[in-house]
């Protein structure tokens, strides 16, 4: 990755069923395939949430050629004008992959809906993720028709009706449709406008207390590396608010699980580095993946591990849940599948899917009372009083979205 001149300031998400080209566009604009661990170059599908930093440049050529990741423009030679700093979240687009998606979509601020121009509108993941970003209030919204390449101009024309009319009455129902082929690099600066018109960044809380959500946690030392060489646990995540500088002590939780009792335990450590997509940083502000350095004994952190923890300053995280008692709103029909299943009420005893932030957990119910449900939780979950969960349910082979439950 290049370095860039700051801390990214906004995050972007992807959005769309499997195979629509979402890493592709990622790829396109940032130089950056973010598929890259083995199983996802073996299976071609991205299965980890990845991301890409980049630049957006805006010279004085005429618009929408006028805007670019590259400083220097190649047409009108002229240094252009740096916009924003953009941090790319990649998702994965497999039906069977959601939680992840869950998880890469809880550190977004607007997202970049793909769908293909060559399939049928709309494909289950196509509804699943517009269903997921309109339920975690994403409601910044550009559409990528992507693939127009692939069949002719009137087939593109009948296919942007079809996105039309299936975003009439959802969140993104006034989002601009751009038409572009990621793969042949076509139409990608008007991708990049209206990211820039439409997907404004939104006023981060910076005077709070800092709270980090893990979406990766790493050893990052050698195998064989010797003990005085060996560098504390690294995590990685966005910051949703407040501000962490080099020194600062830090709480984990919920943690990690002690062996002698089978508990999670907060874990507690100092900050040793920050670093962003700008290189080393003393201070980093919300947005943009940071990799924050710790002291962590490194295999504590190994093999994402702490991924769905939140880390803030000691004894100003917020609550930590072994049970819950969540005020829950159902769909009426369960949509990741091929086929719209009604969804059936909640029952004592079932078993269901929880993901808040970059969490997920599973848990069952044990109490039910109108539309209130309290869950013991297999894994505890660290969050903010009234979050919003996204509530899952084994429907045939897959966990399916059936609704939302605001912690209460
Ligand atoms: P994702 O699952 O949404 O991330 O999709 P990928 O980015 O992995 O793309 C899936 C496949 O579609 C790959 O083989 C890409 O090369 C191909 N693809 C992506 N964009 C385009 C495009 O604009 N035109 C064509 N013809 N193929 C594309
Ligand atoms: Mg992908």
């Amino acid at each position: 990755m290049q370095i860039l001149p700051r801390q990214p300031e906004i995050n972007i998400g992807t959005a769309g069923h499997v195979d629509h080209g979402k890493s592709t566009i990622v790829d396109t604009i940032t130089g950056v395939w973010t598929s890259a661990h083995s199983e996802e170059l073996r299976r071609g599908i991205t299965i980890k949430v990845g991301y890409a930093d980049t630049a957006f440049y805006k010279c004085s050529c005429d618009s929408p050629s006028n805007f670019s990741t590259k400083e220097a423009c190649d047409n009108c030679k002229h240094k252009g004008e740096l916009q924003r700093v953009i941090s790319f979240v990649d998702v994965p687009g497999h039906e069977s992959l959601m939680t992840n998606m869950l998880s890469g979509a809880a550190l977004i601020d607007g997202a970049v809906l793909i769908i293909a121009a060559n399939e049928e509108v709309p494909q289950p993941q196509t509804r699943e993720h517009l269903l997921a970003l309109q339920m975690l209030g994403i409601k910044q919204i550009v559409i990528a028709q992507n693939k127009v390449d692939l069949i002719p101009r009137k087939d593109i024309i009948n296919n942007y009706k079809k996105i039309k009319a299936f975003v009439k009455g959802t969140v993104a129902e006034n989002a601009p449709i751009i038409p572009l082929s990621a793969q042949h690099g076509l139409n990608i600066d008007a991708l990049i406008m209206s990211i820039e018109d439409n997907i404004k960044t939104p006023k981060k809380d910076e005077q709070s207390s800092p709270s980090l959500q893990v979406l990766r946690s790493f050893d990052i030392n050698r195998p064989g590396s010797s003990v005085n060489k060996l560098v504390g646990g690294v995590l990685g995540g966005s910051l949703f608010k407040g501000i962490f500088e080099v020194g600062d002590e830090i709480e984990i939780r919920p943690g990690y699980v002690n062996k002698k009792n089978g508990k999670y335990q907060p874990i507690f450590s100092k900050i040793s580095s920050l670093s962003t997509s700008a290189g080393l940083m003393e201070k980093v502000y919300p947005s943009g993946l940071i990799g924050l350095g710790t002291e962590l004994d490194p295999s504590l952190t190994k093999s994402d591990s702490l991924v769905g923890s939140v880390v803030g300053h000691p004894d100003a995280l917020p609550t930590t849940y072994n049970e819950i008692d969540l005020e829950v709103e159902l769909f009426d029909v369960a949509i990741g599948s091929p086929s719209l299943l009604k969804v059936e009420k909640i029952k004592k005893n079932e078993s269901l899917r929880l993901n808040v932030g970059t969490a997920v957990t599973a848990g069952t119910v044990s109490h039910i009372k109108n539309n209130i449900i309290t869950i013991n939780l297999r894994r505890p979950i660290t969050a903010e009083e009234k979050s919003r969960l996204a509530i899952s349910r084994r429907i045939g082979e897959r966990w399916r979205l059936i609704g939302v439950g605001v912690i209460s």
